[in-house]
């Protein structure tokens, strides 16, 4: 018979879980492996809930074992490390993002690029090596090897920094790879969220000019007086558009419902990179000439390595990057799984997990 989570490893856990396709989250026990000789345990201090959560405890996808603790945005200071662990020590401040596990060996793993790897294993709700199912933070501990955990630099906040592990990587990894990065290039960000804020934070540091690109005129104010975006533009009104027209070197795309990219494709120059990093679950329509008229392209991004998730954060450590946030306790995360659906928040909800999260 199989062991039950609660006792299939040693160390005893607990957190909120969903137990079925309604999404509902409540206290549950289960257990952790001990720190192997490779590993890092962390006591979780604070976790972002990303938007992937929602669709996950309410089995969206299609993908989900029940029960599962979400969370992949988790920061916390290590508790022990194993006794082969280099990179870090009890006491520091760590973070672990989407992903726990890949092969290493493969050619995306040896570029750096575990997020591509065929065998990349999920932080929650995945088969870990051992045969049991990893679990997110939304949990009092966590742990991981070494590999895939992140150092936080010590000026960072940590509420704030931990949606960097997500939404932060998920925005910088294509600025990079995509060469949206040079200062005086015009970037456009369409859908201002948790994902397209952190866009603009990033690219603003990067010296880029930011138009944010929305269907709601009342983020107007918001997106050029407080997250220091250079303009607005809304989507519907066609004449703003026409004026935008050929003007952008590139453009993030966050918004994760079926929209029109023409549109968007047009508001770019000649060799203008539209890249896709939300997922709409149907085809979005994509006509080619005008992609050849300009030489064009559409393009797609998920999170990022280790490596440069590790830059990442350093480079949000430079320039005093966070995420903006509204903290919450662990008992509000029904509530704010609700608004969120509503994308009632800004940008992000981050449980307090240490503070929050009471034994039962
Ligand atoms: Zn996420
Ligand atoms: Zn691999």
């Amino acid at each position: 018979m199989a062991m039950s989570t609660e006792n299939e490893h040693p160390v005893k856990a607990f957190g909120w879980a969903a137990r079925d396709t309604t999404g509902h989250l409540s206290p549950f026990r289960f257990s952790r492996r001990a720190t192997g000789e490779n590993d890092v345990t962390f006591k979780v201090l604070y976790c972002g809930i990303c938007h992937s959560d929602l669709h996950n405890i309410k089995n969206e996808w299609g993908i989900t074992s029940y029960p599962v603790v979400p969370g992949h945005e988790i920061v916390g200071m290590v508790t022990e490390v194993g006794t082969k662990v280099t990179k870090f020590k009890v006491g520091d401040k760590v973070g672990v993002g989407c992903m726990v596990g890949s092969c290493r060996s493969c050619a995306n793993c040896k570029e750096d690029l575990e997020n591509y790897c065929p065998k990349m294993i999920l932080t929650y709700g995945a088969k870990y090596y051992d045969g049991t199912i990893t679990h997110g933070g939304y949990s009092d501990i966590m742990v991981s090897d070494e590999h895939f955990v992140i150092k936080i630099p010590d000026n960072l906040p940590l509420d704030g920094s931990a949606p960097l592990l997500c939404a932060g990587i998920t925005v910088y990894s294509p600025l990079k790879y995509y060469g949206l990065d040079k200062a005086g290039m015009h970037l456009g960000v369409v859908g201002l969220g948790g994902l397209g804020h952190m866009a603009v934070k990033f690219a603003k540091a990067m010296g880029l000019k930011v138009t944010v690109i929305s269907t709601s005129p009342n983020k107007k104010k918001e997106a050029t007086n407080h997250l220091g975006a250079d303009a607005f533009l809304v989507s519907r009104n066609t004449e703003e558009m026409e004026l935008a027209m050929g003007t952008m070197d590139g453009i993030i795309d966050t918004v994760s419902a079926v929209h029109a990219l023409l549109p968007l494709i047009g508001l770019m120059k000649t060799n203008g990179k539209l890249v896709m990093v939300g997922a709409p679950e149907k085809p979005l329509e994509l006509l080619a000439f005008p992609l050849l008229m300009g030489r064009k392209m559409v393009g797609g991004s998920g999170i990022g390595g280790i490596k440069e998730t590790q830059e990442m954060i350093d480079f949000a450590a430079k320039y005093n990057i966070v995420a903006d946030i509204e903290l919450i306790p662990m008992d509000y995360v029904n509530t704010a799984m609700e608004r969120l659906s509503k994308a009632d928040v800004k940008y992000r909800f981050v449980i307090d997990v240490a503070n929050s999260l009471k034994p039962f």
